[in-house]
């Protein structure tokens, strides 16, 4: 089985720019899983599905086509990255992501991301249900008040407007729900690796995972 470096934590810690990077710097392959769950509530989104009806969610999620080229998300052939950026999809992936069907119809395409040399994925869950075998496990974090600050960077260089104190709010809630659902929740797993950000820039948080994987 090819190795795998699971990266976990909460939203707008960093995640995807590390996983990316640690990705390229051993040639592996990248799972970025919160796109699935973004990709399965806009696809409901377009159906008019509501983000709580778990079965047909489960259906949409067993038939949707994705597929990911150079960092880019396509759904049933369309490039769709801009829309589930958006803040609205990834409050609707977090809503998808609490019923167990939904969890359990993404559970095989994220497996089949593991392919030679490697894999890097990033989520809440790669480490405790996807790839609980994983070569390394990561916990990777910050504190809320720098995630906040940091999506509200990113927003306001996109030139989008944004609300420092919205998101900050909708960070916690987003927290909250991702720690306190029963299916699979946000946890520092004991055997993962505590990678916390908040007075750490992306390049030393990518050095320091790359030197463990290493070891
Ligand atoms: O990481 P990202 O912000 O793109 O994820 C969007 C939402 O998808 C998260 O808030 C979380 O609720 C859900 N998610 C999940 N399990 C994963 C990845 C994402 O439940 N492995």
């Amino acid at each position: 089985l090819w190795p795998v470096i699971a990266i976990d934590g909460p939203s707008a810690s960093g995640k995807g720019s590390v996983a990316e990077r640690v990705a390229q710097a051993f040639g592996f392959h990248y799972l970025d899983s919160g796109a699935l769950y973004r990709l399965l509530a806009y696809a409901a989104h377009t159906r008019s599905v509501a983000w709580n009806d778990a079965s047909k969610l489960a259906q949409i999620a067993a038939v949707m086509e994705i597929r990911f080229e150079n960092g880019e998300a396509f759904l049933d052939g369309e490039h769709v990255s801009a829309h589930i950026r958006s803040e609205q999809m990834g409050k609707g992936a977090s809503e998808v992501a609490v019923h167990p069907e939904v969890r359990t119809a993404l559970l095989q395409t994220q497996r089949n991301f593991r392919q030679a040399p490697g894999l890097v994925g990033d989520g809440r869950d790669i480490g405790s249900v996807i790839f609980p075998d994983a070569a390394l496990k990561v916990f990777l974090t910050a504190a809320v008040e720098t995630r906040a600050q940091r999506r509200y960077d990113q927003l306001i260089n996109r030139g989008e407007t944004a609300s420092y104190e919205t998101i900050l709010q909708d960070l916690k809630q987003r927290d909250l729900r991702d720690t306190q659902r029963s299916s699979a929740p946000l946890v520092q797993l004991p055997d993962a690796m505590l990678v916390d950000t908040t007075k750490m820039n992306i390049t030393q948080a990518v050095d320091m995972i790359i030197a463990a994987f290493k070891k």
